[in-house]
């Protein structure tokens, strides 16, 4: 059996496979909706099957990130954001295997939080650009660096981040919760974690802390402009505008509200309006659009290509194969389940 960790996107497996990427990402930036042929839907029902069928076999529960191809969220036992996976992950106790369909620092999560279970990626170009943006290494010398000058440091890294990275952190956080989790620290002085974004709107809401931010972004958040915004509500000035706080602190300015996902769809569902655009990854459009159904969800969004390259056939061949399975060791594990306990521990109540 294969066994594949930290693979993204320095290692060996990831260089080769770079030209295909980028033949992927070139396709499928074009796409911001899914729509099947006939032939295409026949070819599900086949491959529905064939994963059923090996589900039973192995044992095995698939769990899917809701920015996922929908073929595959059709497939899933469960749906969630990165943190319902990792919350469900930690739960599984009947099955053998998780199917994990999410991106590489997720299914590690779910090693992390139930290392008893056999964990497997489906397809392992299926990694974050915003985790691979704080490499452990490099985090590790940019602490021992700031803990000359602070001797209070905490590090707070949000959930994107490689297991090796939480192993470095004093906590997790999740776009949800970071500001409430930041204000629980006795700390003054907080190195924040890759998303540079975040940590700046972190840093309006809780003020009395110095949030020293890490320079990385996702490249699906910082595409979006604030013209592009400022466009879509001119033509349409009722749109109540929902911006994810890993966007650009210029667009998080033109928002009616700044909202982590399951904040957006609270709003959505609390809210009078009627239409709102909906500023982040696509495929949380679509979430909202199935749980909200009278209302109207424009689509101010951009396609996470880590999160639609895994195919229905990938998933089958995984339970086939029994690959690729993530591996956390214990020495990064440990800690790592630490700094996230930590969140729980923070945020229950
Ligand atoms: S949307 Fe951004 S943060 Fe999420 S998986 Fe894709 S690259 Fe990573």
């Amino acid at each position: 059996m294969p066994h594949h960790s930290y693979l993204m996107p320095h290692g060996p497996d990831f260089a080769k496979v770079r030209k295909d990427m980028s033949t992927l990402f070139e396709e499928l930036s074009r796409v911001t909706t899914y729509e099947y042929t006939e032939d295409d839907v026949r070819g599900f029902e086949t491959l529905y099957e064939e994963i059923r069928e090996l589900k039973k076999q192995r044992n095995a529960v698939i769990v899917a990130h809701n920015y996922y191809r929908p073929e595959i969220l059709k497939v899933a036992d469960f749906v969630g954001d990165s943190l319902e996976l990792a919350l469900m992950a930690a739960n599984v106790k009947d099955a053998d295997i998780i199917e994990f369909c999410g991106v590489h620092f997720m299914a590690e999560t779910a090693k992390i939080v139930n290392p008893s279970r056999t964990v497997l990626l489906p397809n392992l170009l299926a990694g974050c650009q915003l985790a691979d943006s704080a490499p452990a290494e490099q985090l590790a010398a940019r602490i021992a660096e700031l803990k000359q000058q602070y001797d209070d440091l905490a590090v707070v890294s949000y959930v994107n981040t490689t297991a090796a990275v939480k192993a470095l952190s004093d906590i997790i956080v999740t776009s949800a919760n970071a500001a409430k989790v930041v204000r629980t620290l006795p700390n003054k002085n907080i190195l924040f974690v890759p998303d540079r974004n975040l940590a700046s709107h972190v840093a309006q809401q809780v003020t009395d802390k110095n949030i020293i931010p890490w320079e990385g972004f996702c490249y699906v958040h910082q595409q979006i402009t604030p013209a592009e915004v400022q466009r879509i509500r001119e033509a349409d000035p009722e749109l109540e505008i929902l911006v994810h706080p890993e966007c650009r602190p210029d667009v998080a300015k033109l928002a009616d509200a700044v909202l982590s996902t399951s904040g957006m769809v609270k709003w959505a569902k609390e809210r009078p309006a009627s239409r709102f655009l909906v500023v982040t990854e696509c495929g949380l459009s679509d979430r909202l659009a199935m749980e909200v159904p009278d209302k109207t969800f424009v689509k101010g969004c951009k396609l996470c290509t880590f999160m639609k390259v895994t195919t229905l056939e990938d998933v089958r061949d995984s339970l086939r194969d029994v690959k690729y399975e993530i591996e956390v060791p214990e020495e990064i594990r440990l800690p790592a389940d630490r700094a996230l306990q930590r969140m729980f521990e923070a945020t229950s109540g």
